[in-house]
């Protein structure tokens, strides 16, 4: 270890309290020290910001941070001061005398960070002056905003490479969590006038438990869900705005503390939510996608989502929501038909040229198969991602609460109705047939003739639908493409078809399935005992308090992982304090008291 990579060590430890580097830091780390250009794919929640914060503390110069939602650079720079990082923001919601604060800092020399948009970067020869004042790099937070393959296009980021030479070509770090390779060498080309050095990380979350349920009676389904989470901060995601009005009001009526959130909402009134939602403990955020990106609240335990999201790549993103902290986080996922049905019709609607619509079709399609998936789950999700794993044994599949049967035979009548009616069907003619069910389009076809009309009409439809997505999911049918796409065989649905293969599938019961009851993954706090148990929930009473006395997020004062810590080690004088996660100098000097004596009193009662 080179010694500025020690120094940047000793620091994780003295300032943010934590013991180790996380998996992929030291590495990004190191390379930003010796002064490269470096592209970092890492997923939610694996730091990427310290990757910029310990360099800018070790070398003792100015970071500019670029990042594009000006109402969360407040708190970035919160949480730094919290740890006695010199930090501020310019933006444009700033107010003169704040502006003026700022530049009397930077002139000083003692900042260390400043939190920037894109758009305020760009004007006022800002770039040129900060490079006076001794910016010695440039961080871009959220980089995939500078690609239009991405699934946030930001027009302002396309600057970036400007900005970046008038600074002075400082090394430069870009930083995001989105995948996909066409996105990676979009970000490459824009930003870096030659090959940065590259690193992705692994996109698994192990301590995300991954759950999906077919859409019987949502609410309950999902109400059963948050039962087991009751004094928990979780997210709700809901596909249109009046929903996560209703569903919000349905928690609350059910004794949750419930609010919603959807960008059609009176600005001031999404502000309050949204600082009840980090401020305190127990808030439900019921939520359009418009909420989540940029919230770095650490202590998500939970993220459901009412609704089948539109694609991998926004469900990946919205789990990823939860269990920042590394401790265990639950999700549930329901899907239905009728979503499907709508997400199909959103993008035929869209007024899109067809490449792109076929692209979007392409992702939906992906989606539905990981709702149906058959074998293992995240298995599934980091392959959409391009990454290989074995079983990971602790998803629904894996756990084995999806039941699997040997469905060769059904697959059989399926393909042989593909296949007779010319392969050019998609699923809902084909369960039509399979159902006998006597349409018009069916008879105009002569279909309802065919010695396979009927075959499967002991079953509902929702079965057949269910067991044909699996096929598409398993590659045994793929779509046709062209302007109308239906369903054909493919090799391996031949290989099925004629007895060569055998396949395993999801059960989808005849009868619709019971509620699917939330038995909660081992909580947050498994491990403490009855007493641990009680002492943090005091502990966090007490961070609550001193939260709201200082208008701060609950998590920056310490957050959960930390009080679980105390709750185990029960330290009682600072010395013990000082070797909790997450405890660093400045806290242990701000808050340490408080706490060492309140774990005192608690264990000196009777
Ligand atoms: P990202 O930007 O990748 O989503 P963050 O930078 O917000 O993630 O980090 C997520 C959480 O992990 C933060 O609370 C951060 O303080 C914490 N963290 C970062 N690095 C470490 C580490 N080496 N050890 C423990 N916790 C860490
Ligand atoms: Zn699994």
């Amino acid at each position: 270890m080179t010694a500025r990579l020690a120094a940047a060590r000793a620091a994780l430890k003295s300032v943010f309290g934590y013991d180790d580097f996380r998996p992929g830091q030291a590495e990004i780390v190191a390379a930003v020290l010796a002064g490269q250009d470096v592209l970092a794919v890492m997923p939610t929640g694996s730091g990427k910001s310290m990757c910029y914060q310990l360099p800018a503390l070790v070398d003792g110069a100015l970071t500019v941070v670029v990042s594009p939602l000006i109402a969360l650079m407040r708190d970035q720079v919160r949480q730094m001061a919290s740890v006695g990082v010199p930090a501020a923001t310019l933006n444009s919601m700033a107010t003169d005398e704040e502006a003026l604060e700022v530049w009397r800092l930077l002139r000083s020399g003692a900042l260390r960070l400043l939190f920037v948009s894109p758009e305020r970067l760009m004007t006022d020869g800002l770039a040129v002056r900060l490079k006076e004042l001794g910016a010695r790099r440039l961080a871009i937070d959220e980089a995939h905003c500078v690609s239009q393959w991405g699934h946030d296009f930001r027009p302002e980021y396309r600057e970036m490479a400007r900005v970046r030479a008038a600074l002075g070509d400082v090394p430069t770090l870009a930083l995001t969590a989105t995948a996909d390779e066409t996105t990676r060498a979009d970000i490459t080309e824009r930003l870096f006038p030659k090959k940065p050095q590259v690193f992705v990380h692994s996109f698994d979350r192990p301590n995300i438990a991954l759950r999906f349920a077919a859409k019987d009676q949502p609410r309950r389904q999902l109400g059963d869900f948050l039962g087991g989470y009751r004094g928990e901060s979780g997210i709700v995601y809901c596909s249109s705005r009046k929903r996560t009005e209703t569903l919000a009001a349905y928690f609350k009526d059910h004794g949750f503390r419930a609010l919603p959130y959807h960008a059609g909402l009176d600005q001031r009134l999404r502000g309050k939510h949204q600082d009840a939602f980090l401020q305190e403990d127990g808030v439900v955020m019921v939520a359009t996608v418009a909420f989540g990106m940029g919230i770095n609240k650490p202590d998500v335990r939970f993220v459901c989502h009412a609704d089948m999201p539109a694609n991998v790549e926004g469900y990946y993103q919205e789990i990823g929501r939860a269990g920042r902290d590394g401790l265990p986080a639950d999700t549930l996922t329901l899907y239905g038909l009728d979503d499907m049905a709508l997400r199909r019709r959103q993008i035929d609607e869209k007024d899109v040229p067809n490449e792109r619509r076929r692209i979007e079709q392409r992702k939906l399609e992906a989606m539905i198969a990981l709702c149906e998936a058959p074998s293992c789950r995240r298995q599934a999700l980091l392959a959409y991602f391009g990454e290989a794993s074995g079983r990971c044994g602790h998803c629904d599949v894996c756990a084995g609460t999806v039941a699997t049967y040997d469905a060769t035979i059904d697959a059989q009548k399926a393909l042989s109705a593909v296949m007779r009616t010319g392969q050019r069907f998609g699923a809902g003619y084909i369960a039509d047939v399979l159902g006998g069910r006597d349409s018009d389009a069916l008879r105009r076809n002569g279909h309802h003739s065919l010695k396979t009309f009927g075959i499967g009409a002991d079953r509902p439809q929702r079965v057949w639908r269910s067991l044909i997505r699996q096929l598409f999911a398993a590659g045994a049918l793929e779509e046709t493409g062209g302007e109308y796409p239906g369903l054909r065989v493919t090799g391996k649905g031949e290989a099925i078809l004629f007895g060569r293969e055998t396949i395993a599938l999801r059960a989808e019961p005849d009868r619709r399935p019971r509620v699917a009851r939330g038995e909660r993954v081992a909580g947050a706090t498994g491990g403490l005992d009855p007493q641990g148990q009680d002492l943090f929930q005091h502990l966090r009473a007490l961070r609550a308090a001193i939260a709201r006395d200082e208008g701060v997020a609950a998590f920056i004062i310490f957050p959960d992982r930390t009080l679980l810590e105390m709750a185990r080690l029960r330290p009682v004088d600072l010395a013990a304090l000082r070797l909790v996660h997450g405890v660093g100098e400045r806290k242990l000097a701000a808050f340490g008291p408080v706490f060492v004596k309140a774990i005192a009193e608690f264990l000196g009662k009777p």
